[in-house]
């Protein structure tokens, strides 16, 4: 199985900027943008982010509110505060370098087992399984067909790492599970359908119940994920007047002061007596007032 995956990595390879990029805090960007965004939608934002805040330094010193802006198009946003907590954390604690060990890695700010272990994968070659979705459903069909839990699909990633060119190994998995085990696999363009234990053996689809496999998301339409995300929206163009916010959101009027406070909670906005802004945004107030018809969706 390693061996048809290595024949097979150039033609899956997928084009994104941050393969070929060696900077550990490249690769950190992309990977905390990855976690719940699919990757041709970061390469943008990735590129503005660096363009912006091209090292660990740049990011710990710079206002939350950049940040935040600079994670427009992106959504969750919450990673943006997590991602500026870390870089502040890397300066602080270790001398602005990022770490290369896992475990170290997991006790940065938002760092979960998949980003640890992707940056210590890509950034220092760390032999290490990187295990998200996609690769979740490629181990359960391919290796086990039986649904995994978490522990025995890390188990798994981690095996079939192989000695050398590890980085490389775990991005063709990453490839190969984004473009041919996805929910509704292309076995028959697959490099791996000679070796496939679901697809020799048959029955059920073993990576419906896996551990780490995306169930889909929940609607977004209407959510408070998407009332929280206009909200921010609004205030990346600037500080706003909290009595032109309740006018834009009156059809919202009892979700939008609990979102507000989740935001402000969350550590991505903060409101005065009068305004509301992103955190740190060093504009002026700003006197003018918004209409419906002016907010971001
Ligand atoms: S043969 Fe099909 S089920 Fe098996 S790994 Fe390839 S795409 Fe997935």
């Amino acid at each position: 199985m390693q061996r048809s995956l290595r024949s097979a990595a150039r033609r899956i390879a997928r084009d994104l900027p941050w393969v070929a990029n060696r900077d550990p805090w490249a690769i950190l960007v992309s990977e905390v943008m990855l976690q719940q965004t699919q990757a041709r939608r970061v390469v943008e934002p990735w590129r503005r982010f660096l363009d912006e805040l091209p090292t660990v330094a740049a990011c710990a010193a710079a206002p939350r509110s950049v940040i935040i802006g600079l994670w427009g198009g992106l959504g969750y946003n919450r990673r943006a505060g997590y991602l500026h907590d870390t870089a502040r954390v890397v300066v602080r604690d270790f001398d602005g370098r990022i770490p290369r060990e896992p475990d170290v890695l997991r006790t940065l700010p938002g760092i979960g087992a998949y980003t640890a272990n992707a940056v210590a994968s890509f950034a220092f070659g760390v032999r290490v399984g990187v295990l998200d979705t996609n690769v979740g459903r490629v181990l359960a069909r391919a290796i086990a067909n039986h649904p995994l839990g978490r522990a025995e699909a890390q188990r798994l990633a981690d095996q079939l790492v192989p000695r050398r060119d590890s980085a490389k190994h775990n991005q063709s998995m990453l490839d190969l599970g984004a473009q041919f085990c996805t929910s509704t696999p292309r076995c028959s363009a697959c490099p791996l359908a000679d070796h496939c234990a679901w697809r020799r053996g048959g029955g059920v689809d073993p990576a419906r119940h896996s551990a780490g496999v995306s169930q889909g998301q929940s609607v977004f339409e209407g959510s408070d994920r998407q009332l929280r995300g206009r909200i921010v929206a609004t205030l990346r163009s600037g500080p706003r007047r909290l009595e032109d916010l309740h006018r834009v959101y009156v059809d919202e009027e009892g979700r939008f002061e609990r979102l507000l406070s989740t935001l402000v909670v969350d550590g991505l906005v903060e409101r005065g007596d009068d305004f509301v802004r992103l955190v740190g945004d060093p504009r002026e107030r700003v006197g003018w007032t918004i209409s419906p018809g002016n907010v971001p969706t």
